[in-house]
């Protein structure tokens, strides 16, 4: 049994961009299976004390191309810190171009801290010869 406890889901291995430089390698569209997600967050919620800490995370691919997914485990999670007396925090790596009003509920999530990956200015970016992104990423956006 431990105190804190690090989870990090990998709901979909697709993107809407293509860098060149991508970490990610070939994308291919399958989104993580709601059995397998709720399966790894019930194992995560069993391997912490009363008291403890769940650390959920939320990586692709890009992430909110399944905001639904998202919200729903976010959702899912609450609803076990709650009954476990957990304490919850929730991350999510995004390249913030899909902005759709199920992924801003997502953004927007109390619990939520969002890691937000910019590379800056077409211009900048070409010029470093690693950027071919099959859409320019549009600029950091306010969360207020
Ligand atoms: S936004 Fe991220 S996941 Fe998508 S292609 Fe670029 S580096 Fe890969």
């Amino acid at each position: 049994m431990y105190q804190r406890f690090g989870l990090t889901l990998v709901v979909t291995h697709d993107c809407n961009l293509a860098c060149g430089y991508c970490y990610a390698g070939r994308k291919f569209n399958r989104k993580m299976a709601d059995e397998i997600a709720d399966a790894a967050l019930r194992r995560a919620v069993a391997s912490l004390n009363s008291g403890g800490t769940l650390e959920l995370g939320f990586f692709g691919g890009e992430p909110l191309l399944e905001a639904a997914l998202v919200e729903r485990v976010l959702g899912l999670a609450e609803e076990l810190a709650h009954r476990s007396g957990l304490d919850l925090s929730a991350c999510l790596t995004t390249n913030g171009t899909v902005r759709d009003a199920t992924a801003w509920r997502v953004m927007r999530h109390p619990r939520m801290n969002l890691a937000l990956s910019f590379d800056g200015s077409l211009k900048s970016t070409t010029a470093t010869g690693l950027s071919v992104c099959r859409t320019t990423k549009i600029s950091a956006f306010a969360l207020a």
